[in-house]
């Protein structure tokens, strides 16, 4: 752990001392009063030791990294029979792409990109009594963190400019693939997209996947280990969208981005690592994150591969 402090430090201040280069998501008015400075790391190791540096306490939005949450809770209530409605192969197209979906008749490709993560939503309307208020209960419950919340104005924010994911769930409506209707879907989506978490409690909350012997606070097993393997593969293979293939490439661990500038990433039974700097490359994942992250694994030898 000592060691990774130190890496962590160093690695941290040799990328803030060069250029911050991309572009805060502006496509969702809220996020773009971000500042883009912003810029945090937390650590956790499995035997629960952390470590955090520069802005890893501030809250930032989680965005697509909720997507990992919905699908574990769908996963956990519904078993395999998500898989009938939602695929696991990477779509090499951007996260809210509508093209494949004509030809796979409404079969979003994976969980993470957008449509995928509205027919998981989807369910969860389908299952839950009150879908907002019982999937921020999990959350909170699987983190131990009773103050994370969705962000109302954020929410409202995407919304008001949300035309392309209205497109999508409609089109995936169309299909057949939506149970319920478009509205409450996307309400579902878009409150779920606006959770405001720290780096710090991004690493406790995805403890889940990344340590075996993760208990909640009841002594619950999350998932079962087969399901925990399958959601990391997913996050190895679909996590980053159509720059997955260079994330394993260059980091080699299961991680998911967000455009709020966030990625969690990490290494089974080993450790938990959270990055947020809000510009983002071409590819709307966080340029620095993916940066820090390459050095991490490489400097420390532990990737999975
Ligand atoms: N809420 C965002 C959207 O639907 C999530 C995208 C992301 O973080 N990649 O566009």
């Amino acid at each position: 752990m000592s060691n990774h402090r130190e890496v962590i430090e160093h690695i941290y201040q040799t990328i803030k001392s060069i250029d911050n280069i991309g572009k805060v998501a502006k496509y969702i008015p809220d996020l773009a009063k971000v500042a883009p400075s912003k810029f945090g790391v937390a650590y956790r190791s499995i035997e629960n030791e952390e470590y955090g540096i520069g802005d890893w306490q501030t809250k930032l939005s989680i965005q697509s990294i909720s997507k990992v949450l919905s699908l574990s809770l769908a996963y956990r209530l519904l078993g395999e029979d998500i898989w009938a409605r939602v695929g696991v192969e990477p779509s090499g197209n951007a996260f809210n792409s509508l093209v494949q979906l004509e030809t796979d008749n409404g079969i979003p490709r994976n969980p993470f990109i957008n449509g995928g993560a509205m027919v998981i939503c989807d369910m969860l309307v389908s299952h839950l009594e009150n879908p907002k208020a019982d999937f921020l209960e999990y959350v909170r419950d699987i983190s131990s963190c009773n103050e994370i919340s969705y962000s109302a104005s954020t929410a409202k924010s995407e919304e008001e400019v949300g035309y392309r994911n209205k497109a999508l769930c409609n089109f995936i409506k169309s299909f057949g693939n939506i149970e319920n209707s478009p509205d409450e879907v996307l309400d579902f989506y878009f409150h779920m997209c606006s959770i405001e978490m720290t780096c710090q409690e991004l690493t406790k909350t995805f403890s889940f996947l990344a340590f075996s012997n993760f208990k909640t606070h009841n002594g619950d097993q999350v998932l079962n280990l087969s399901q925990t393997k399958r959601l990391n593969a997913l996050m190895q293979t679909c996590g980053f969208y159509d720059e997955s293939g260079e994330f394993a490439f260059k980091v080699g661990l299961p991680g998911k981005s967000g455009v709020g500038g966030g990625i969690i990433a990490l290494h089974p039974e080993k450790y938990c690592l959270a990055v947020w700097s809000p510009r983002l490359n071409e590819k709307g994942n966080s340029h620095r994150g993916m940066k820090f992250l390459e050095s991490f694994t490489t400097e420390t030898k532990l990737s999975i591969f």
